[in-house]
């Protein structure tokens, strides 16, 4: 999977050809990787003034009461490092959320730690939990930091191929991931609600994953940042609420797709202490703890009633729906998306010549609009040459305003 080139570990393919790495002072264990590929479609739409519908950021802000939380904890002197588990008011929210939605009993002194948003998380538990040398399966595509906190941790991603089936519906094969397991295995890292595809994993899903766990004694790190976003009334299932599986897992989500506050970067990380500390361990050395007033008001947003969660959800449902119609009318194979915040099409109808990075690179010319190539979600880019995603939590009249373009390009 990895190969080398004039002595340096290189990623198969580099996606982001575009950006200049210092090749000779970056350190090997970055070697291929590139500028992300949302910043890279995030300044192509600010360069065009295209219609950004690429990276997953909310354009609206989020519920008054946890704004206003904000500025008061910032006004009332919240503004110096706190405890390095996190605000004590914020552990037992998350530690409340993860029984009221759940049924988890989770200790906010010894089972929850926040993080700089999800990605802190995920990035220390993969440095504080992995050796040189140690393997870890992950579903692709996946989400893009993942590849890079893997590496950053000198050990080895091992890719289970998300396919959609005749349905649409994202699938993995069962036998392809108890093939996947070597004795170098030490963790799975698993994202349900997926980005970018919108899977929610499914009940026989995750007792096939956790039966995997179980058998080769694997942690399981979950990223649940989408919890809250499940469409047509199917419901998220943390997989650390299956039998046995508790104690082997770490779950990790955050505030930022919640409560519109992707800014505030207020992430948390839930477990049994063991798992816990392993990956705190990693994230005292990172940021040691961060964005001391968003903490509180963070903590405001996730004891909101339900009409809270439930009215973002059916919001976004319709949003999901105009773009998805929109994206069929235009031309483009689409695939609904259960969850989260992207829908994933396949170019080909409308572009059978161009591959999902070109195509999104010319796409601000041909339609004012801005996507991201889900190329670069995969291990080997080629398995997903012609997938793109668009993001839909945006306002309606800037969707349908997509829309409209998409349509005149291509439709
Ligand atoms: N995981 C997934 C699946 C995501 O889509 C994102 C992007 N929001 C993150 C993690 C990062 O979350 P945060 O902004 O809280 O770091
Ligand atoms: N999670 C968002 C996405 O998938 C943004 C991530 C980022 O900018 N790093 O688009």
């Amino acid at each position: 999977m990895w190969h080398r080139v004039a002595g340096r570990r290189e990623r198969p393919i580099p996606y982001t050809a575009t950006v200049a790495a210092p090749t000779d002072v970056l350190t090997d264990k970055l070697a291929g990787f590139g500028t992300t590929i949302f910043a890279e479609m995030s300044a192509l739409a600010v360069e065009t003034g295209a219609i950004n519908l690429g990276q997953g950021f909310p354009d609206t802000d989020g519920p008054v009461e946890v704004l206003d939380a904000a500025v008061d904890a910032i006004r009332s002197g919240v503004n110096q490092y706190g405890p390095g588990l996190g605000h004590p008011e914020l552990r037992q929210a998350i530690a409340e959320h993860q029984h009221r939605w759940f049924g988890l009993d989770i200790d906010p002194d010894t089972e929850v730690v926040v993080t700089a948003g999800a990605t802190e998380a995920l990035a220390a538990a993969m440095l504080g939990m992995l050796d040189a040398g140690d393997e870890v399966i992950v579903f692709e595509p996946m989400y893009d930091s993942y590849q890079a906190g893997i590496a950053l941790a000198a050990a080895s991603p091992v890719p289970v191929l998300l396919q959609p089936d005749a349905d649409g519906v994202w699938r993995f094969d069962a036998d392809g991931l108890r093939a996947a397991v070597t004795e170098r295995t030490k963790l799975i890292l698993l994202n349900t609600p997926h980005n970018p595809t919108g899977k929610v994993f499914d009940r026989d899903e995750l007792d096939t994953i956790a039966s995997v766990a179980i058998e080769h004694d694997l942690i399981v790190v979950t990223d649940e940042v989408y919890e809250h976003l499940v469409f047509d009334g199917s419901a998220h299932v943390p997989i650390a609420t299956l039998p046995d599986m508790f104690e082997r897992t770490l779950t990790i989500s955050s505030g930022g797709k919640t409560f519109h506050t992707t800014g505030w970067k207020i992430g948390w990380m839930t477990g049994p202490n063991e798992l816990v500390t392993a990956a705190r361990m990693a994230k005292q050395y990172l940021t040691f703890v961060n964005g001391a007033p968003f903490q509180p008001a963070t903590a405001v947003g996730l004891r909101l009633g339900d009409d809270y969660f439930t009215g973002l959800r059916d919001n976004l449902q319709t949003a999901r729906d105009h773009l998805t119609d929109g994206l069929g009318r235009a031309g483009f194979t689409t695939y609904r998306p259960a969850a989260g915040y992207f829908v994933t099409v396949d170019i080909t109808p409308v572009a059978p010549d161009l591959d999902g990075m070109t195509f999104c690179r010319e796409l601000p010319q041909r339609a004012g609009v801005v996507a991201v190539p889900e190329s670069a979600f995969y291990m080997h880019p080629e398995n997903g040459d012609r997938f793109v995603r668009f993001a839909f939590c945006k306002q309606l009249p800037i969707i349908d305003a997509a829309v409209d373009q998409l349509v005149e390009a291509f439709g």
